[in-house]
């Protein structure tokens, strides 16, 4: 059996070694190419297997996890904006609550996600305008890094080129970012066919225009664990974050919490 870990930011530096030590112990943790490896002959193995995932590229990344992966020689992969390499442009969801001034910041990025992509950039820029502030500034990742890190076990693939809301983005836009990002990561070498649906939304239309643009392994955020057989374009995978205590860590694992969430969900809908 394997199951898929997707990670974002890693700043607790003392309770990820811990989970990556855990890990280790308890699990043989694949590199990408075992891992697609795996899925091409549909092997099962006897000792649980896992592939650790970090999405969006965040430079914490870089200067958290690396070092403890690399100590620890264990392998992993991270999925990259290739718009925000080498720049100092922000994520656009971290812009939202430094331009906006007047209502609930994390709403109204819950609420971005759920219109027209045209939209949701035309909102940011109207924020921008109205705000009167300067640029917001946050160090991305550098091509060097990422070469760095290819060398040491840390497969670089794909999150889009601007990390927009598939299921909100019409096809042109959709052709756009596969086009681009593909193009970005193919030069430097990297694992340009292995992508991560931004934000995880998921769509049909996405899934046809990822598979005609030559994607071979795409991941879903979904927090279930994998099904068999496995479609490699639907890959689930559990979420945890560098603060996730052992025994939560033990308990996502063993599959309950997925189980369980919806159901406390539902729950909270009546309370
Ligand atoms: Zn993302």
């Amino acid at each position: 059996m394997f199951e898929v870990l997707v990670y974002h930011k890693i700043h607790n530096v003392i309770n990820f070694e811990r989970q990556i030590v855990f890990l280790k112990k308890k699990y043989t943790i694949l590199n990408l190419d075992k891992f697609k490896e795996n899925i091409r002959r549909n092997d099962d193995y006897n000792k649980p297997s896992l592939l650790l995932t970090f999405d969006d590229g965040d430079i914490s990344f870089y200067k958290n996890a690396f070092p403890i992966l690399k100590k620890h020689n264990v392998p992993a992969v991270i999925f990259v904006i290739t718009d925000l390499i080498n720049t100092n442009k922000p994520f656009w969801w971290d812009a939202i609550p430094y331009y906006n001034i007047d209502v609930d910041a994390s709403k109204l990025v819950w609420d971005v996600k759920k219109v027209p992509n045209y939209r949701r950039i035309e909102i940011l820029q109207e924020l921008k305008n109205k705000s009167g502030k300067k640029d917001l500034e946050y160090p991305q990742l550098t091509y060097n890094q990422l070469e760095e890190m290819g060398k040491s076990g840390i497969s670089i693939a794909n999150h889009s080129h601007t990390h927009p809301i598939f299921d909100q983005c019409s096809n042109q836009e959709l052709r756009y970012e596969m086009e681009f990002s593909i193009k970005v990561l193919k030069e430097r070498n990297h694992y340009y066919d292995v992508f991560a649906y931004p934000n995880g939304n998921f769509s049909l239309e996405s899934e046809e225009i990822i598979r005609d643009s030559g994607i071979k392994f795409a991941f879903l955020f979904d927090h279930k664990m994998k099904k068999n057989p496995i479609n490699p374009l639907r890959i689930s995978r559990l979420m945890v974050d560098d603060t996730t205590s052992l025994w939560k860590f033990k308990f996502i694992l063993s599959g309950l919490h997925s189980k369980i969430l919806p159901l406390r969900k539902k729950v909270a809908k009546w309370l």
